[in-house]
């Protein structure tokens, strides 16, 4: 599985830390009270790695033969450390954000086509739109909204640094390649995100 095809099914318990993974380009999906058995399955049916804050899961043997590979994150951390700590264990660079509401790409669509369904008032200000290929959502830039864009700048300079210190430390890609999950200590000044309990807001 290259990076570019790694696709995420969050627990129930991770819906702020699916949003994040939306909104740095990666698709998660996340589904309100879906229980251990179901995320599993649609895990090994669509091609996901399990993203789990349960134990449980992480100790049961199908998963730890990889049907379905998962990854463990505390629940303890707020969701944009815990995708700081994703970010960096698995090389996941930020992209084009997707859709918030369910993971999905987005694609520009023509600002003509969209005049009836967008807010007047935005449709007159804004020229670049997009849609969701999976849920049809309607995007607009600026729909991310100030509030979350300096935070992935902020998360992308702690994971630049990080990949810096890693370099620096003898052994330590080792340990990562052997998938350990004790990675190198962290890079970066703090951010001051640790109070962020909840995903981007809705939009
Ligand atoms: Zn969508």
């Amino acid at each position: 599985m290259s990076e570019q095809e790694l696709r995420f099914a969050c627990d129930a318990m991770l819906r702020g830390l699916a949003r994040w993974l939306r909104a740095w380009g990666w698709d998660a999906t996340w589904t309100y009270g879906i229980d251990d058995a179901e995320l599993l399955d649609e895990a090994r049916r669509e091609g996901r790695i399990v993203v789990t804050a349960d134990r449980g899961i992480l100790a049961r043997r199908t998963v730890k033969e990889g049907r379905p590979p998962a990854v463990g994150v505390s629940n303890a951390e707020p969701p944009l450390e815990q995708l700081f700590r994703l970010a960096r264990d698995l090389g996941l660079e930020r992209r084009p954000s997707r859709c918030m509401g369910c993971g999905g790409a987005l694609h520009p669509v023509d600002k003509a086509s969209v005049e009836a369904e967008a807010p007047p008032r935005t449709w007159r200000w804004r020229d670049a739109f997009q849609r969701c290929e999976r849920c049809g959502r309607l995007y607009w830039e600026g729909t991310h909204s100030d509030r979350i864009r300096p935070r992935l700048d902020a998360l992308e300079r702690r994971l630049a640094a990080a990949r810096v210190q890693l370099r620096s430390l003898p052994g330590a890609a080792v340990e990562l390649a052997a998938g350990s999950g004790k990675a190198a200590p962290e890079g970066g000044a703090p951010t001051g995100e640790a109070a962020e309990e909840e995903g981007p807001a809705s939009l």
